[in-house]
């Protein structure tokens, strides 16, 4: 093979660097003081990071082979997480900085002049990765970024590239939180003795809720609490869930704090995620469904991050209206769902921060599921003359962006192309809450019905003069 010279080449190189090692490790290291420990640490975590950046080159280098199969391995991921001894994970962040290299030549540098860390960049490529992956993502840009890493430890960077990527790709962003909102599963398997085993994944935000609804009832209680945290996780599971039963109790939750911009809240473009206590930032559709029926703790930011709104907003739907609405609507007013009023929220159907009125004729009952539907899951809700609700579903990505090309017979061509995608996509939706399309009049018809709700959630965008009243 042509590789023979190169590779005793490299070899030769190899053992000059395992040597060095081999030396360095020999040095004395009796009598150290503090400060040498403290140099000492910085310089070896520097050369390991410099080790690193050679293994991400020579994976990325490696993957593009097929000596993996070769070796009878299945993919060249698994060959190296086995042959090299690494996790999943850390496989997988060396094969992105590897092949991200060249998109990002100014932190490469900066790494090896130990200005930021192979930790930085690792974030910094898995971002990159995420970005070029997406087809609704702005090109990926390292200097912001970068910026960001000189200044920022690695935990905090983690966050930031999550703001970042909601500013640049709120799309793909949302579509990743309702992914994994549609992948949760909880086992329950009953023993004979009769004891539950739970076993399940709950996505960021979900999992956000659950544990601000455990955590208050999870703390030790007094002095001669000796059970340990996952025993009082399991004493506030079984608390949690009695007392639900116990009480029916409207849904309200004080513990949840969400902290947003306004512009996150308006869904403005370019805005960064909400913030939320043990989340992973969320998207600006979830926030706005946690802020909708107003029962959360609600801490709103305004750009340059002044406390404007805190607590509960004079947008909270409690009370008497809320004991009105239960009468009025009864359960989920989704068609064909009846969960009772008690396991519902308060849904505007005009979002308040787009103008929408606190009143009845604003308001709908919706179940949990059924109002993510309807924020994250971008169904519309549409009010006929009558008063039916009917639900109306998403559009396939990008049919909305049709308007935008310039050449009108390029537009309808690309429209076309889109519905017939879209028709033949008709059959993923939920059986029970499919709306019928059976033909293109009433597919035209769906799409009619859509285009108004957005047009009049349009129209209703007269925040600037509505912004909340702290006094309030
Ligand atoms: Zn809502
Ligand atoms: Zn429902």
């Amino acid at each position: 093979m042509l590789e023979a010279e190169p590779t005793v080449e490299a070899g030769t190189h190899l053992a000059e660097l395992l040597a060095a090692i081999d030396r360095f490790r020999q040095r004395p290291k009796t009598n150290r003081q503090p400060q040498e420990l403290a140099a000492e640490l910085k310089g070896i975590r520097h050369a390991g990071d410099l080790l690193e950046l050679e293994f991400a080159e020579t994976t990325a280098a490696f993957s593009k082979t097929e000596e993996y199969n070769e070796q009878g391995s299945v993919s060249p991921i698994d060959w190296i997480r086995h042959q090299c001894r690494m996790s999943t994970g850390a496989v997988w962040n060396s094969l992105a900085v590897g092949e991200h290299l060249d998109d990002l030549p100014r932190s490469v540098e900066a790494v090896e002049s130990a200005e930021i860390g192979y930790a930085h960049l690792t974030l910094m490529a898995r971002t990159a990765q995420s970005m070029q992956g997406s087809s609704t993502a702005a090109p990926f840009e390292e200097g912001g970024l970068l910026d960001k890493a000189r200044e920022y430890s690695v935990g905090r960077l983690w966050y930031f590239c999550h703001h970042m990527r909601h500013a640049t790709d709120p799309e793909e962003f949302a579509a990743e939180q309702s992914r994994a909102t549609e992948s949760r599963t909880l086992k329950m398997s009953t023993y004979e003795d009769g004891s539950l085993a739970l076993e399940g994944w709950i996505d960021p935000v979900g999992g956000a809720v659950v544990r601000s609804a455990l955590e208050p009832l999870a703390q030790p209680h007094g002095d001669h609490d000796e059970r340990g945290r996952e025993h009082r996780n399991a004493d506030a599971f079984v608390e949690v869930c009695s007392h639900v039963q116990d009480i029916g109790v409207l849904p309200q939750r004080p513990h949840l704090q969400v902290t947003a911009s306004l512009d996150t809240l308006r869904a403005v473009a370019g805005s960064p995620a909400g913030d939320m206590e043990y989340s992973l930032p969320v998207s600006a559709a979830t926030v706005r469904r946690l802020a909708c029926d107003g029962t959360i703790t609600r801490v709103v930011l305004a750009p340059e991050s002044v406390v404007i709104d805190v607590g509960r907003a004079r947008r909270v739907v409690a009370g008497a209206m809320r004991r009105a609405l239960n009468a009025r609507d009864g359960h989920c007013k989704w068609p064909r769902c009846e969960r009772p009023a008690y396991w519902s929220d308060a849904h505007h159907v005009v979002h308040w921060t787009d103008g929408g009125d606190t009143d009845l004729t604003n308001m709908i009952l919706l179940c949990h599921r059924h109002h993510w539907m309807a924020h994250e899951g971008g169904w519309q809700l549409v009010r006929t003359a009558e008063g039916e609700v009917l639900a109306v579903p998403p559009r396939p990505p990008g049919l909305a962006r049709v308007a935008d090309a310039e050449d009108p017979v390029e537009a309808a061509r690309q429209f076309a192309e889109q519905l017939r995608v879209a028709r033949s996509l008709r059959t993923d939706w939920p059986p029970g809450e499919r709306v019928a399309a059976a033909d293109d009049a009433a597919w035209a018809r769906v799409m009619e019905a859509h285009d108004a709700a957005h047009h009049q959630t349009n129209q209703r965008s007269d925040l600037d003069d509505d912004s909340p009243d702290p006094a309030a």
